[in-house]
C-alpha cells in the first residue's frame, strides 16, 4: 500500500455523501426486537422507575401498543410475564391462561404481521426467583437441570399453542435446546424456530430488568447456571452446542460489556444469525446520565447500537428500539 502523501484516509471523510458511501455499518428499524413486560389487571400502564419510556402493560393495552411499534416499522416484540401468583415450580408460565399466553393472543389479533417472540424461563414466575426446580440434592438449594428441562417443554409448548413465532429460552440449561426443539418438533411446532440466549453472562446489568420483571432471586444467585463474566472462550463452547442441539438463532447477553464475544461468536459461526441483548442496565446508565445532561442521549444510544451491530450482531434486543427508529427516521 503506497503511503503518505499518496494514501490520504481522510479524502474519504471530506464529503458527506462519500462518507455515506463508504459506511460500512447502518442501523435500521429491522434491527431492533422491543421487549414488553405484562400484567394481569385492567387498563394499567405501570412506569418501570428505571427504566423510562417502558411499562408493565396489562393485556388491554397490548393491542394500542403492538400498533404502534409495528407502526414504528419495528419486527419483532419478545414477551416477558409477570403472573399473579408465584410458586415453586412456576405453573403460570405454562398455564393456558398464562399471562404470556394471553399476551400473544392479544397481540397477534391486533397487528397480525409483528413477530412475537417469548422468553422462556421461570425467574419471573417462581416464588424463590430462579431459573427452574430448586432442590438441594447436591448439598444446597440449587436448580435441577434435568428436572427444569421438563417445565421448560410444557411452557414452549404453550406458547407456541398461544400463536408464538419464536421461542427464545434464556435459562442457561445444559441440553435446554435439544429438549426444547423435540418437544416443540414432537406437538407438531417443528416449523417454530429457536432463538438461544446461548451465551448468557451472570452480569450486574440486569439490575433494573429485575424490578421491571420482579424476578430477583430470593436466595444465592445465579452463578451456577449462567457464565463467568470472565469468560470467553467459554462462550464459544456454549454457542457451538447449543447449534449442534438444534438453535436456529443465537444471542449473546448481555450486549455491551460483552461486544468481544459477539465478535468471537460472529467469527466463529458467520453463516448463524446472531442477537445481541442491549440489557436494562445498559439502557438505565444512558438515560440517567442523559437525564443529567451529562451526555446526548440520542448521539450515544445510536452510537453504541452501531457498536453492537458493528461487532457482529444482526439483530439487537433493546429497550431504545422506539426511540432508535424515530432518531433513524429523522424525527
Ligand atoms: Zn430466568
Amino acid at each position: 500500500m503506497p503511503k503518505f502523501p499518496t494514501t490520504r484516509l481522510r479524502r474519504l471523510r471530506q464529503h458527506p455523501r462519500v462518507r455515506d458511501l463508504v459506511r460500512e455499518t447502518r442501523l435500521s428499524p429491522h434491527d431492533f426486537v422491543l421487549p414488553l413486560f405484562i400484567r394481569h389487571g385492567q387498563n394499567e400502564r405501570i412506569p418501570i422507575g428505571s427504566m423510562p419510556g417502558n411499562f408493565q402493560l396489562t393485556v388491554d393495552h397490548l393491542a394500542a401498543e403492538a400498533r404502534e411499534i409495528a407502526g414504528l416499522g419495528i419486527p419483532a416484540v419478545i414477551l416477558f410475564g409477570i403472573p399473579e401468583h408465584k410458586d415453586a415450580v412456576g405453573s403460570d408460565a405454562y398455564s393456558e391462561q398464562g399471562i404470556v399466553q394471553q399476551g400473544v393472543d392479544a397481540i397477534k389479533q391486533a397487528a397480525p404481521d409483528l413477530l412475537v417472540m417469548t422468553d422462556v424461563c421461570f425467574c419471573e414466575f417462581t416464588d424463590h426467583g430462579h431459573c427452574g426446580i430448586v432442590n438441594d440434592r447436591h448439598g444446597s438449594p440449587d436448580v435441577d437441570n434435568d428436572a427444569t428441562l421438563e417445565i421448560l417443554v410444557k411452557e414452549a409448548v404453550s406458547h407456541a399453542r398461544a400463536g408464538a413465532d419464536l421461542i427464545a429460552p434464556s435459562g442457561m440449561m445444559d441440553g435446554m435446546i435439544q429438549a426444547l426443539r423435540t418437544g416443540l418438533d414432537g406437538e407438531g411446532f417443528e416449523h417454530i424456530p429457536i432463538m438461544s440466549y446461548a451465551a448468557k453472562y451472570s452480569s450486574a446489568f440486569y439490575g433494573p430488568f429485575r424490578d421491571a420483571a420482579e424476578s430477583a432471586p430470593q436466595f444465592g444467585d445465579r452463578r451456577t447456571y449462567q457464565m463467568d463474566p470472565a469468560n470467553g472462550a467459554e462462550a464459544l463452547r456454549e454457542v457451538a452446542l447449543d447449534l449442534e442441539e438444534g438453535a436456529d438463532i443465537l444471542m449473546v447477553k448481555p450486549a455491551l460489556s460483552y461486544l468481544d464475544v459477539i465478535y468471537r461468536v460472529k467469527q466463529a459461526h458467520p453463516e448463524v444469525p446472531l442477537a445481541a441483548y442491549n440489557v436494562s442496565g445498559e439502557f438505565a446508565m444512558v438515560k440517567a446520565a442523559a437525564a443529567n445532561g451529562w451526555i446526548d442521549e440520542q448521539r450515544v444510544a445510536l452510537e453504541l447500537l452501531l457498536s453492537i451491530r458493528r461487532a457482529g450482531a444482526d439483530m439487537i434486543l433493546t429497550y431504545h428500539a422506539k426511540d432508535a427508529c424515530r432518531w433513524l427516521a429523522g424525527d
